[in-house]
């Protein structure tokens, strides 16, 4: 399995500054299928960067309505199902993406929605997909009906929070987790309406106690403090292996010990390796956008990871 972050900004001026990217992140090779989380925008051109292929999804997941979890997810669902010629996968997330809800949403068109299955997640809601199961996990968010989720495959569980407040009960629903992705939009202990900070974040790691915890989804005010200080701190408060995700970070997870998970730093090279096979000169294009992320951090981040 392996997770990749297509964007690692969180929140209205991080996404339209573009400080961070806001594709969202890919799961691979979960059971063998591969899904597409939060794909705000940049979720296509971002997939090609880092040398994956969106028409190789099999999930397309949209925990609610706010720009930078849904944007780009029509059209990675027209890549899913080849241009809607073709009728696979699944598209899961909140009932605002599917129908609307008061003034959020729907996200994805009718016409978006017929050639793949369609999963309105709600908390505690469960469905098995071949032989993974997916529950949805309460959140308390802006879009009221905003949803999280655990996967789990042969006793492996993946939690990911999306955008909620830390809440009383928070913790429950993502127990047992091997590795819980959280968004984390602000550092030390200045949380905002509906949102965790890293103190927060602190909070509900030292309850759920996964193997390693990753956050991301970085407001301004984040990105100030440095999120790899941030993840640090964690780290040291809760004695879990705490990771700031950046912009084209992947891990190569190792089910059985998430914390000697490979750590990958994807680059273009990657993408123009990819390209080769394709060979379309339009994605040669995208190569050569610039990848954002920061030298340093990222060798701190594997030097971290791999300690
Ligand atoms: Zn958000
Ligand atoms: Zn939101």
């Amino acid at each position: 399995m392996r997770i990749t972050f297509l964007g690692t900004g969180g929140g209205r001026f991080t996404t339209i500054s573009q400080r961070r990217m806001t594709g969202g992140f890919r799961i691979d090779d979960f059971n063998g299928k591969n899904y597409h989380v939060d794909p705000g925008p940049g979720g296509l051109v971002r997939s090609y960067q880092f040398g994956l292929d969106p028409k190789k999804l099999d999930g397309v997941f949209v925990s609610h309505a706010h720009t930078d979890h849904y944007v780009d997810a029509e059209v990675l669902i027209e890549s899913m199902t080849r241009g809607m010629t073709k009728e696979h996968g699944i598209i899961m997330g909140s009932r605002s993406v599917f129908e609307g809800f008061k003034q959020w949403g729907p996200c994805v068109s009718k016409y978006h929605k017929t050639n793949s299955e369609n999963l309105i997640l709600g908390p505690n809601k469960t469905k098995v997909l071949d032989n993974m199961t997916i529950k949805g996990t309460k959140t308390v968010h802006g879009d009221p009906t905003c949803v999280g989720f655990q996967m789990e495959h042969d006793g492996f569980k993946l939690s990911y929070t999306a955008d909620t407040k830390l809440f009383d009960k928070l913790s429950d629903y993502h127990k047992g987790a091997n590795i819980l992705i959280a968004s984390v939009i602000r550092p030390g202990s200045s949380a905002i309406k509906g949102h965790m900070c890293s103190n927060n974040f602190a909070e509900l790691i030292n309850e759920v106690k996964p193997d390693l915890a990753i956050m991301t989804h970085f407001g301004l005010k984040m990105l100030n403090m440095n999120p790899v200080v941030e993840a640090k701190q964690i780290s040291s408060k809760t004695g879990v292996k705490t990771i700031a995700a950046f912009d084209g970070m992947s891990l190569e997870i190792n089910t059985s010990n998430p914390t000697k998970s490979k750590f990958i730093s994807l680059k273009d090279n990657n993408a123009r390796q990819f390209i080769q096979q394709e060979n379309n000169s339009f994605q040669k294009v995208i190569s050569r956008q610039e990848n954002n992320a920061d030298k340093k951090l990222i060798s701190y981040t594997r030097d971290f990871i791999e300690r």
